[in-house]
């Protein structure tokens, strides 16, 4: 159980979110659909597109390339409320430093016998991209601190309803309902009802 399948459960949970489908130079695993997964590419598609600054964020993880490309996630800032990526540390602060108010929050395994176990279910690695894995884990797990938030996926329906909580919580946040507030100050707002108000002067 991992990163994608929360991601996942939560996607068919909420209303307004969406998934921003990364670009990557990886080869797809069994069951991963061009453009629903990733969208795969060749190194030389990806560099072109490092040249043409497609990319808001980009990284070389586990000897491959990773990134967010501006269209995709322009496009689904626009269709929607929220926006999910699902990147690595490196890509996380490159999008902190061009959407600051973006939420991020760290997904941390139970412990690292059951990191390491999933990797081993997957059968996707073999032991020299296995060991690279679990140590690029211990540098990731240095950088949780400055996220908003730590997640630690010990059962599915309860990391699924952690991280559903934070998004609905997020939305929920003064500066995100401002405008409709003041809208509904406007309308009954107190030059509004002057008239009623028996304090009022004549
Ligand atoms: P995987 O190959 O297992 O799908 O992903 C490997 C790592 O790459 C994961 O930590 C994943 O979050 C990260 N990753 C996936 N897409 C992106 C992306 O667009 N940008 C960055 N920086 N990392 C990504």
């Amino acid at each position: 159980m991992g990163k994608s399948t929360l991601r996942q459960g939560v996607l068919s949970r909420l209303a307004s979110l969406e998934y921003s489908v990364s670009h990557t130079t990886r080869e797809p695993r069994p069951g991963e659909k061009q453009g629903v997964d990733y969208h795969f590419v060749t190194p030389e598609v990806f560099r072109a597109m490092v040249a043409d600054e497609a990319f808001v964020e980009w990284a070389r993880v586990h000897q491959h390339y990773y990134g967010t490309s501006r269209a995709e996630l322009d496009k689904r800032l626009q269709s929607c409320q929220d926006v999910i990526l699902e990147i690595d540390v490196q890509g996380a602060r490159q999008i902190k430093a061009h959407y600051p108010t973006a939420c991020f929050i760290f997904v941390l395994p139970p412990d690292a016998g059951s990191l390491k176990a999933r990797l081993q279910r997957r059968r996707t690695e073999d032991a020299a991209s296995l060991e690279t894995r679990l140590t690029q884990a211990a540098v990731e797990i240095a950088e949780a601190p400055w996220y908003d938030y730590l997640l630690v996926n010990d059962t599915l329906e309860e990391a699924t309803d952690m991280l559903a909580a934070i998004i609905v919580a997020e939305r929920c946040r003064t500066k995100k309902v401002a405008s409709r507030v003041l809208a509904l100050y406007r309308t009954l707002g107190p030059q509004k009802n002057a008239a009623d108000d028996p304090s009022s002067p004549p």
